[in-house]
C-alpha cells in the first residue's frame, strides 16, 4: 500500500505544475519532474515509482549509492543534484544518469575519464558566496568550452538555486541571460533545471524543464543523521 499521504501530496504538486504550464502557456510535456528523495528511505522511493514517478533526485552519494543498490530492479532515471566532490564524480556516474551540480574543471577532469556518456548540467552560484556550490557566473564561459571538448558529457544546460534572500523571478532572470551566452557557445544546451518546492511555479512560468521538487511531495525530511 502506498501511504496515502504522499499519494495525496504527489497529486497535488502535479496539479500545481500542470496548471502553472497552462497560465504560462506551455506544454506539460516539456517539463520533467525530478522528485528528489535525499534523507528518505528506499521504501519512499518504491512508493513513488508506484504512483508512477520516473525520475528521482540525490544529493548525498554515501546516501544515494546505497540507496540505489536496494532499488535496481525498479525503472528510475537518477539524477545527481548535490554538491559534487571531484573525488566522488565517478562513482556519482555509476548509477545518476544525470549529474545537475558540475561546477567546476577538477569534476569534468574526472567525468572525462568515464567510459560512457552522462547528461550534464552546469550549476551557477546565485549567492555571490564563493562557499556555496555552483560555478561563479564570471566562470561559467570557461567552463563550458571544456565541458564541450568533453565526450563523456553531453551539456543539457543550467542549473541554479534560487538564493533565500532574492525574489526567485529576479534569480531566474539573472540565469536565463546567461543561458544566452550558453547558447552562443552550446545551441543544444536549452534545458534549466530550476525551481523547488518554495518556487516551481515562478520556475516553470521562466522556463524550466526540469523541477526538483522534494519536501512538497515527500512531506518533511527526517532531521539529517
Ligand atoms: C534538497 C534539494 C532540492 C529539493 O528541495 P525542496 O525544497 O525540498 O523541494 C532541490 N535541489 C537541490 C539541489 C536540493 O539539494
Amino acid at each position: 500500500m502506498v501511504d496515502q499521504g504522499l499519494a495525496a501530496r504527489y497529486q497535488e504538486v502535479q496539479e500545481r505544475i500542470a496548471q502553472a504550464c497552462t497560465t504560462a502557456g506551455r506544454g506539460r510535456d516539456e517539463v520533467t519532474l525530478v522528485v528528489v528523495t535525499k534523507f528518505h528511505p528506499a521504501a519512499l522511493v518504491r512508493d513513488l515509482v508506484a504512483l508512477g514517478v520516473e525520475h528521482v533526485g540525490e544529493s548525498r552519494h554515501q546516501e544515494a549509492v546505497a540507496k540505489h543498490a536496494e532499488l535496481t530492479d525498479v525503472p528510475l532515471t537518477w539524477h545527481f543534484v548535490g554538491q559534487l566532490q571531484s573525488n566522488k564524480a565517478r562513482a556519482v556516474a555509476d548509477y545518476c544518469q544525470v549529474i545537475h551540480s558540475i561546477d567546476r574543471e577538477s569534476v569534468v577532469q574526472k567525468l572525462a575519464t568515464l567510459d560512457h556518456r552522462i547528461d550534464g548540467f552546469l550549476e551557477i552560484n546565485l549567492t555571490g558566496d564563493p562557499g556555496r556550490g555552483g560555478v561563479e557566473p564570471e566562470h561559467l564561459g570557461a567552463l563550458v568550452d571544456t565541458v564541450l571538448e568533453t565526450p563523456t558529457i553531453s551539456l543539457q544546460g543550467l542549473m541554479a538555486v534560487a538564493p533565500q534572500h532574492e525574489a526567485p523571478e529576479a534569480a531566474f532572470e539573472r540565469v536565463l541571460g546567461m543561458r544566452q551566452d550558453v547558447l552562443a557557445r552550446a545551441p543544444e544546451a536549452t534545458d534549466l533545471s530550476l525551481g523547488m518546492t518554495g518556487d516551481f511555479e515562478e520556475a516553470i512560468h521562466a522556463g524550466a524543464t526540469h523541477l526538483r521538487i522534494g519536501s512538497a511531495i515527500t512531506g518533511n525530511r527526517p532531521v539529517a543523521p
